[in-house]
């Protein structure tokens, strides 16, 4: 059999630990045999990181600028205890962070729903996304003990030089506390372009929520931004593709997004984001269950597992322990960025084996063959726990 041929390099970025185990295993059981594959790789294993003086994290991400299609594999973001574990020379970033500062980008987390593994929330029957605004308000704030006494005033100061002062509080009465946050159009307008893209890429609706009845300048603003580029850029390719973008107070979202039966992408601002992907994915079932997938204004993709490197199973598989770790999130990394690579090539045969292959994880699950975590989870009767490389080798029989 001939092997699927690709036209442009997609991005690979290995990673570390156990997730870099599994990212050899895909390559080598399931695409592979069938793809003529074509990659630009990049090492961002913490060793080549440390050689590297993290340069190569950057070139990859300039490089998935260039490519416009990425696949990432989990990273060690060093923390002390791995300064000390692979005597680095350097606390380096994260490189997640790197590449978003790069491709200035929103990232989109949505749950992969199996047969057998139920949500929390008996109505949820369909995926929700969600894309968090990754930049600004309490995550740049500065804030500040105030003594009995004193007053707080907001000042700002133009470029002429002249200031316009506003009060914030009198604390005459008693001791408090104090924060100023900002956020920028630059970045409130990029937040909104990958929100508008994502959802036509996806053919789901957006919704987004803030609390502009209360924040009549700060959370109205965002409300104006998102309406603003709506109406100019994205209405009628909305109107063409039978989507809607709809816009309501956050609490309201909140209880909407609770009743509905999801299929949705739900624009978050920073903080909100960060509170209800913790909810939502837990909701949906398990972290080995999420993909995430990064995209900057222009229209770059990058795709990855939610989940870390799994440290435990690591340290468990260098004592000799077969790899059971579940590589689905990982696998939809890959067949999320060779269907994105086939749709801008114009080679649908890489995209419709993509496809292939998720359809083949989605019958092998429901037939019982299932990793330990979803084992655990699944209330399927007839079920079975398979190690990761047994599990690869049920999808493949099922392609
Ligand atoms: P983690 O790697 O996500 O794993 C936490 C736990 O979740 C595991 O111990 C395991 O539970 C379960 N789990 C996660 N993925 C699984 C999978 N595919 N199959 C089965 N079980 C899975 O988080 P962590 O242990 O906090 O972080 C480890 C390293 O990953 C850290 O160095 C961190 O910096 C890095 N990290 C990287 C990224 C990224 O690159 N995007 C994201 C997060 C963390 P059990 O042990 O109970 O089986
Ligand atoms: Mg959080």
């Amino acid at each position: 059999m001939s092997k699927i041929q690709m036209k442009t390099p997609i991005v690979e970025m290995d990673g570390d630990e156990m997730t870099r185990i599994i990212w050899r295993m895909v390559k080598d059981i399931v695409i592979n045999p069938y793809v003529d594959l074509k990659t630009e790789y990049y090492d961002l294993g913490l060793e080549n990181r440390e050689k590297t003086g993290d340069q190569v994290t950057y070139d990859a991400a300039v490089a998935t600028r260039r490519l416009d299609v990425g696949v990432k594999c989990a990273t060690i973001t060093p923390n002390a205890q791995r300064v000390e574990e692979y005597k680095l020379s350097k606390m380096w970033p994260s490189p997640n962070a790197t590449i978003r500062a790069v491709l200035d980008g929103t990232v989109f987390r949505s749950p992969i729903l199996v047969d057998g593994v139920k949500p929390y929330v008996g109505g949820w029957i369909k995926p929700i996304t969600i894309a968090r605004h990754a930049y600004g308000d309490i995550y740049k704030s500065v804030e500040a003990l105030v003594p009995q006494g004193s007053k707080a005033q907001l000042v700002i100061t133009a470029p002429d030089g002249t200031q316009s002062v506003k009060d914030i509080f009198d604390f005459a009465n008693s001791s408090g506390i104090v924060m100023g946050m900002h956020n920028t159009d630059a970045s409130i307008r990029s937040f909104a372009h990958a929100c508008f893209k994502f959802a036509l890429d996806q053919k789901q609706d957006l919704w987004f929520g803030a609390k502009d009845t209360i924040s009549k300048t700060y959370d109205h603003h965002f409300k104006d931004v998102f309406a603003q580029i709506f109406e100019e850029d994205y209405k009628a390719s909305f109107e063409k593709a039978g989507i809607e973008y709809f816009y309501t107070l956050i609490d309201d979202a909140v209880a909407r997004v609770i009743r509905s039966e999801g299929g949705f992408i739900w624009a978050c601002k920073n903080y909100d984001g960060d509170v209800m992907s913790d909810m939502v994915a837990t909701a949906f079932g398990s972290l080995s269950m999420m993909t995430s997938v990064l995209v900057n204004p222009e229209g770059a993709f990058e795709y990855e597992a939610a989940h870390g490197t799994i440290t435990r199973h690591y340290y468990r598989y260098l004592k000799g322990e077969t790899p059971m770790s579940n590589p689905i999130a990982t696998l939809f990394a890959w067949t999320g960025a060779l269907k994105k690579r086939g749709e801008l090539d114009g080679t649908p045969e890489l995209s419709a084996f993509a496809q292939k292959v998720e359809d083949a994880m989605f019958r092998t699950v429901s037939e019982g063959f299932v990793t330990r975590d979803l084992y655990l989870m699944s209330s399927l009767e007839k079920k079975e726990i398979v190690s990761t490389e047994a599990f690869l080798n049920k999808i493949v029989e099922a392609i």
